[in-house]
């Protein structure tokens, strides 16, 4: 039997991964965080001194390292050559390290079968920025999910501030700004709307609401639930 497979797409700060993460809970489907993968390869390059902007070097670094991903109470947890890195890749520096390093096609090939051989295993919600464009184009339902960047950056800053990290609105701002042009720009799996996804516009909705949006549109698109 074939397995079902739901992409999310959108900019940072829309809220893919709390959505799809309560949304995977509720089918009963797996969470799929591909964005952690690729702020696994910046962490592991950042450790190792070798810039996020050198592709060579990032490149070479592939064959260093292991990138797993397994699950604790229905959470991902991200391993980087067995270390547990869920925690680490959360800062500033690594989320601009990983729009770097997404740039790179090898860094793209190593991520993007992996992420394909999960979906042939398992129902997945898988988040991304190219799941509906590159990743599985033959998904059942694909959802483009994105918000004003004012209010994204709000969102991260006050999840940042949560965190007890201290960091400044401006920069968040600027940051996601720059990310947003990055990963749009870029000529290998920019993030676009693949034409198969609806859009889902979270600008003014709560969690709840934008949660709702969501799971309509996945619920037409797979005609169950
Ligand atoms: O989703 P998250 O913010 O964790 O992603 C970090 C970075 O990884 C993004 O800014 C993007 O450059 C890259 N990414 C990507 N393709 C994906 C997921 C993330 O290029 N499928």
């Amino acid at each position: 039997m074939s397995t079902k497979k739901i992409a999310i797409d959108g900019p940072a700060g829309a809220g893919k991964s709390t959505i799809a993460k309560r949304l995977a809970a509720k089918l009963g489907y797996i969470y799929v965080d591909t964005g952690a993968m690729y702020r696994a390869v910046a962490l592991s390059c950042i450790r190792a001194g070798i810039s996020t902007d050198d592709e060579a070097g990032v490149t070479a670094q592939l064959k260093n390292i292991s990138i797993d991903i397994a699950y604790e109470g229905g959470m991902q947890q991200i391993f980087l050559c067995g270390e547990n890195v869920s925690e680490s890749i959360r800062t500033p520096e690594v989320s601009m390290g990983a729009s770097n390093v997404s740039r790179f096609l090898g860094v793209r090939e190593m991520l993007v079968n992996y992420q394909r051989k999960i979906a042939e295993k398992h129902n997945v919600i898988m988040d991304g920025r190219d799941i509906a464009t590159k990743v599985l184009p033959d998904a059942d339902a694909a959802v483009f999910l994105t918000a004003d960047v004012k209010e994204r950056a709000k969102r991260r800053y006050d999840e940042l501030i949560l965190k007890g990290d201290n960091v400044n609105f401006d920069d968040v701002l600027e940051d996601m700004k720059r990310r947003d042009k990055n990963d749009s720009t870029r000529a290998n799996s920019p993030l676009v709307k693949a034409e198969n996804a609806v859009l889902a516009d979270t600008t003014g909705k709560t969690l709840d609401e934008s949660e709702a949006l969501v799971f309509n549109i996945i619920r037409e698109k797979v005609g169950e639930f």
